[in-house]
């Protein structure tokens, strides 16, 4: 049976009396915000928050264990890439984000490797299809920390080989929070840069 639509009351229908509360409930948070700022600028009043956004990247969440965050190739007990250059996640990439160039190894039990190795961060939708598709388990984006968010040009977005290796070693030595640490770490000593060049 069809559920009947809710009816709007009078004042709901004038529309006028509901864009005023509206208004109203924007302004009171804007004042008690603005307040509670400019207090915390004086030192006062730092137990009480000032607005419910989480002031990124000075605070942060803790994400959930199903977090799909950026991408790290996996390393080999040698500390070789352990990709094949298959190019099997590139050809299942939707958004055609994963650039590969292909060698030959100079090990003649390996067959190929990916001299070159990119990603592009600002095509890829995060779709988790590359790691479904790596026949080798070369690719996974279990790293609980989300891609460089900040950058002055295209290139600083393509995540190379190398960062892409070196996720899979900082995860394996340091643990999985030391990857947001160095990133928090690098994003303030870009930003404090970018403040002494003004
Ligand atoms: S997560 Fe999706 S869009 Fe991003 S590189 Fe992998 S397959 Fe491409
Ligand atoms: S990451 Fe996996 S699927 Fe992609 S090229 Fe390397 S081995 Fe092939």
């Amino acid at each position: 049976m069809a559920v009947p639509a809710p009816r709007l009351t009078l004042a709901e229908r004038l529309y006028l009396p509901e864009v005023l509360r509206g208004v109203g409930v924007t302004t009171r948070h804007f004042v008690r915000n603005l307040t509670l700022h400019t207090l915390h600028l004086f030192g006062l009043a730092k137990d009480r928050r000032a607005a419910v956004t989480t002031q990124y990247p000075e605070e942060r969440k803790v994400y959930s264990d199903g977090y799909r965050g950026a991408h790290r190739l996996t390393l080999k007990p040698d500390n070789a890439v352990r990709c094949t250059a298959c190019f099997l996640c590139a050809t299942a990439c939707p958004a055609k984000c994963i650039h590969i160039e292909a060698g030959e190894h100079p090990d003649p039990e390996v067959e190929k490797y990916p001299v070159r190795y990119e990603i592009d961060t600002l095509q890829c939708i995060y779709c988790g299809m590359c790691v479904e598709a790596c026949p080798c388990d070369a690719i996974r984006m279990d790293t609980y920390v989300h891609p460089k968010i900040w950058g002055y040009q295209r290139e600083d977005f393509v995540e190379t080989k190398q960062v892409l290796m070196a996720r899979s070693r900082v995860l394996a030595e340091r643990g999985r929070d030391a990857l947001m640490s160095d990133m928090l770490r690098e994003y303030r000593e870009d930003e404090a840069a970018a403040a002494e060049g003004r």
